[in-house]
């Protein structure tokens, strides 16, 4: 990889595991919201011990900023309400067998459909989403809304 965007997995982000093939390669820059320097092609890795299928890296704090710039139509905040309520209401009553109120977390709440609507049946909302127009917008309606970048660092593996 030499991608300046990005960060290379030195191993499998899940396991640790450092058996990794290559899975697939494809050409983005066809993608709408695909913008130069961003690398036009991406690389997948395939962990042996896990399964579990990567990026062969994670974006820079810039590569993030530049891929976060825009939003997808179907991403933005209040984006079709009316229709993808209902499919978040059929979500949500999935889980109220097991939970019925207190915190529902949506990271990467998109275009707020599911916030909103666990809001209808009693949850407190929050969201994490990696745009910045999207948490602004989130916030002014008065739900609690954290902008999170792909600069994150998981925990280290316990050693327990
Ligand atoms: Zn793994």
């Amino acid at each position: 990889m030499n991608d300046p965007l990005r960060i290379p997995f030195s191993a499998c982000p899940l396991c640790d595991s450092q058996t990794l093939v290559q899975e697939a390669t494809a050409d983005c820059s066809r993608h709408p919201l695909y913008k130069q320097p961003l690398s036009p092609v991406m690389n997948w890795n395939h962990c042996t011990a896990c399964g579990h299928v990567f990026t062969e890296g994670y974006f820079t704090p810039e590569g993030a900023a530049l891929v976060f710039s825009s939003t997808n139509t179907s991403q933005k905040l209040g984006q079709d309400l009316e229709r993808q309520r209902m499919l978040a209401a059929r979500m949500v009553e999935k889980v109220l067998p097991y939970v019925s109120d207190g915190t529902w977390l949506d990271v990467g709440f998109g275009n707020g459909a599911l916030l909103f609507t666990a809001q209808e049946y009693g949850f407190t909302p929050v969201g994490a989403d990696l745009r910045t127009e999207n948490v602004t917008q989130l916030k002014a309606l008065g739900i609690s809304a954290i902008l999170k970048n792909s600069n994150w660092k998981r925990p280290a593996p316990s050693s327990a």
